[in-house]
């Protein structure tokens, strides 16, 4: 049996970014990945910054999240984005080109107008174009865009890139990273936690779930039911394209998100469902959100139609009941703390800060009050929603 200070579980982008922070504020770190870091949802990823409000559902989506809720997070994890690079000394391909919101029909765009009090509200500077004025800003928008919102501070980086680049640092700072290591046990241990991996025992008096889609299966290792409800989703990437597209494209009222990558392929996504979610082996990409995906990307950007598909895949994803990120310790099991939701990519920087405050007994960057795990929780008698 080994001791650190802090074991966590799970090599996303969470567990990495994490690992990061905590390692530079000298605790003896132990990540724990049952496979290779980075595959599951941080490496399928559409690896979008969304600082604009995300006022649409996925399709097949039950409930919105509350964006009013949502956008103050958002700008604070756009902050954090900014120094990402510089911090890590290490390029992630990050780029804030900013991105264009566009709706088609009446309705939606009073949503964008609604969708601006929230940004307005949060500090997030949008600009509303009609739909002459956003084809003028960028003319690969197609005609039936009938206005479009502009946010400088929308932005991409290489998913790819993202999670090592903060194993990495980690690593430089102390942190022992085991990768093909899948926990199967975590218990008690006098007033800390013991936590099995094969062979590997590791006891700490702090444990961080960040297994992603596989965070409710961890907690309940520990004994701990979590109302989470994991979701495979896919992506599309085309062939290079000549033409260039230089800014994010998302629609207010259905699943699409379109930008070109610095190699030139586009990333075509927006939460469609993937034909299956497998979280024991991979989840498969399926033909009709293919279809529909890219039938979507060509109404609002008629050149994707010249180009051709080069790959679909699929990824999972954590997806909590209200669609709301949590993050906090998990009441009545002190140490164990959990991390994980939607738009985790977006928001690993500051959840990351958030998890290293929570380790060190200070004050999370944001109000995190209503985000903890409690709400997920199915046995506490007085649960919260
Ligand atoms: C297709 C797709 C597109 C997306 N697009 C965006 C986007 O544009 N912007 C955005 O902000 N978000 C996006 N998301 C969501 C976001 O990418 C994910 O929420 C985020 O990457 C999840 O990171 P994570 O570290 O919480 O989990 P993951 O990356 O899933 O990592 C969890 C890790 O836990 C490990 N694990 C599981 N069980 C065990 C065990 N027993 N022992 C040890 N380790 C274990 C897994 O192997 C995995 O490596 C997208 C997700 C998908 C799938």
């Amino acid at each position: 049996m080994t001791t650190a200070d802090v074991v966590i579980i799970g090599a996303g982008v969470l567990g990495a970014a994490a690992a990061s922070r905590l390692a530079r504020d000298g605790h003896r770190v132990v990540v724990l990945e049952r496979g290779a870091p980075g595959r599951e949802g941080s490496g399928t990823t559409a690896g979008n910054l969304h600082v604009q409000a995300v006022h649409t559902r996925r399709p097949g989506q039950a409930v919105p999240l509350d964006s009013a809720r949502f956008t103050p997070l958002q700008r604070a994890a756009s902050d954090l984005w900014q120094d990402v690079e510089d911090d890590l000394d290490a390029s992630v391909e990050l780029r804030r080109s900013g991105g264009f919101t566009v709706a088609e029909t009446p309705a939606q765009v009073r949503e964008l107008h609604d969708k601006q009090a929230w940004e307005n509200a949060a500090g997030i500077t949008t600009e509303i174009l009609d739909g002459d004025a956003a084809r003028a800003a960028l003319p690969q928008l197609g005609p039936s865009v009938a206005a479009a919102t502009w946010c400088p501070l929308d932005g991409y980086a290489n998913p790819l890139k993202v999670t090592p680049a903060y194993l990495g640092d980690a690593v430089r700072h102390g942190a022992e990273v085991v990768p093909f290591a899948p926990v199967t046990g975590v218990a008690r241990d006098g007033g800390g936690w013991r936590v099995t991996a094969g062979s590997r025992q590791v006891a700490a008096p702090v444990v961080i779930d960040v297994a992603g889609p596989w965070l409710h299966r961890i907690a309940a290792l520990a004994g701990i039911t979590l109302d989470l409800a994991p979701v495979a989703i896919q992506m599309h990437a085309t062939v290079r394209s000549p033409a260039g597209l230089p800014h994010l494209v998302q629609h207010i009222g259905e699943g699409l998100s379109v930008k070109q990558v610095s190699a030139g392929n586009l990333l075509v996504g927006g939460g469609w469902p993937a034909r299956r979610l497998n979280l024991d082996g991979r989840s498969d990409a399926g033909v009709d959100s293919m279809v529909g995906n890219m039938a979507l990307a060509v109404r609002i950007l008629p050149f994707v139609r010249g180009l051709r598909l080069l790959r679909a895949w699929a990824g999972p994803l954590a997806a909590t009941p209200d669609e709301m990120p949590v993050i906090g310790e998990v009441p009545g099991s002190p140490g164990f703390l959990v991390a994980g939701g939607t738009y985790a990519f977006t928001f690993a920087p500051l959840w990351a800060e958030t998890l290293r405050r929570l380790v060190a007994g200070a004050e999370p960057p944001v109000d995190i009050s209503d985000l903890g795990p409690e709400r997920l929780m199915q046995d506490l008698p007085e649960k919260k929603r």
